[in-house]
């Protein structure tokens, strides 16, 4: 007889488990999912020929976890450029990769930010971490913000105002760079090493593909999870089902505080610069963190001829006013000619992480816990939980 799995939430981590889970014969797995579709916070949606990620995300390839599981082939990964283009007081400032070509590194040599001090400190930041591994970053037991760790390591204080603090807002979506200096080293070696992508058909491919080879019927639907113990589920089906292991891989608990993000999209005829690099606001009392030209990047953000811009700020923004006004001092009056066609303002983006408390896939009380509020604010952390929660029901079930 087949072991019955329950697992709560068809996000990445539910997903991700479902995976690894379903390589084993031996277990009917059920996925329930309070909402009418899956991928959690990975959704891609479409309308009048745009595709809009809800919320601007990227994957970054270098990611232990998705380069184990996913088929970069059948994504279609669309390629950033590697590095920034920084816009301060009208002037912009290139901070390109060397991997650019040597244009690009000499743009970066005679313009970039900061002094050659900071890009040889930049540069042997860039080595060292090429050679920790991502579990040897993530074991240190040192509690640093990561601000105070890029001055531990000699930056000046004009790169950190110019580069890492605009840049840093974009990825952890906190204005202060306090989020654990662990996430910066892993997130800047994953750049460093892979840069950033998008999948062709936007970030909701993801999900989808892991949905294709788990089996959709696997997901209930609109089946909200209303109470669980280690055998059984009652959901808003009026149904309580009886399961042998049951999975909870949704974040249930009240504690867990968010950053929040605004993520406004606008439609363009042309797009003042050909860029493919995230484009970052320096200006003192900015309030948009960071532009990009998603439809120069990944044309199939746009197929109706036009240019498709994202524009993110921290914190929650209804009103367009503010964005407009950072957006006219960085691009000109052809901002007026720009339309606001989505706005998302998200009130749960990314969960805020204690590393102190290590994650844990073995059973509380029976019941397994997986997701990216548990272990890391990212695709790979929420992955990486259900990798490891499918491991330890399969090592349980061995034993
Ligand atoms: C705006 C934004 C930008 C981001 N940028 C990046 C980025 O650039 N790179 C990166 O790596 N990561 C990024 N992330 C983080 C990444 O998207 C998440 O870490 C990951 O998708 C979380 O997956 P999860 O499975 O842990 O949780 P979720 O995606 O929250 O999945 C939980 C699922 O459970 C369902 N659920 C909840 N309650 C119940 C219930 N009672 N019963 C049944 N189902 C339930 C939900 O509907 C949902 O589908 C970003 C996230 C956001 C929001």
């Amino acid at each position: 007889m087949k072991t019955r799995i329950a697992i709560i939430g068809a996000g990445l981590s539910g997903l991700t488990c479902a995976w690894y889970l379903k390589e084993s014969e031996q277990y009917d797995i059920t996925i329930f999912e309070s909402s009418g579709r899956a991928g959690g916070k990975l959704q891609t949606e479409l309308l009048n020929g745009f595709q809009f990620d809800r919320g601007f995300q990227v994957l970054l390839p270098a990611y232990p976890e998705t380069k184990r599981i996913l088929d970069y082939d059948k994504l279609q990964l669309q390629r950033f450029h590697k590095g920034s283009l920084i816009f301060k007081n009208h002037k912009q400032i290139p901070f390109y990769d060397p991997e650019n070509g040597l244009s690009a590194l000499v743009k970066t040599v005679l313009y970039g930010p900061g002094s050659l001090i900071d890009k040889f400190i930049l540069l042997k930041l860039k080595y060292t971490l090429s050679h920790l591994s991502v579990e040897h970053i993530f074991q240190r037991s040192t509690k640093m913000s990561s601000l105070e760790y890029l001055r531990s390591l000699g930056f000046s204080e004009r790169i950190i105002a110019d580069f890492w603090i605009p840049f840093y807002q974009g990825v952890f979506l906190e204005n202060t760079l306090e989020t654990d200096s662990k996430m910066l080293q892993f997130t800047f070696k994953m750049f460093a090493e892979a840069g950033a992508a998008l999948p062709k058909e936007g970030m909701e491919a993801i999900p989808k593909q892991l949905i294709a080879a788990i089996g959709s019927d696997r997901i209930r639907y609109h089946a909200k999870v209303l109470a669980y113990n280690a055998t059984s589920v009652s959901t808003s089906e009026g149904k309580t089902e009886i399961f042998d292991k049951v999975v909870v891989a949704y974040n249930c608990s009240k504690e867990v505080k968010y950053h929040t993000v605004t993520n406004k999209y606008f439609e363009a005829d042309k797009i003042p610069i050909h860029t493919k690099h995230v484009i970052l606001n320096a200006n003192k009392n900015r309030v948009i963190n960071n532009v990009v030209f998603i439809s120069h990047v990944a044309p199939n953000y746009a197929l109706n001829g036009k240019q498709l811009i994202s524009v993110s700020a921290n914190g929650i923004h209804p009103d367009s006013e503010a964005f407009l006004a950072d957006l006219t001092s960085l691009f000109g009056k052809e901002v007026a000619t720009w339309k606001l066609v989505k706005s998302y303002l998200i009130q749960e983006a990314l969960p805020i992480i204690d590393f102190q408390n290590k994650y844990t896939s073995a059973a509380t009380d029976g019941i397994y816990y997986c997701g990216d509020h548990l272990i890391q604010a990212s695709i790979n952390g929420a992955m990486e939980s259900g990798r490891r929660t499918a491991e330890e029901i399969i090592r349980v079930d061995v034993l």
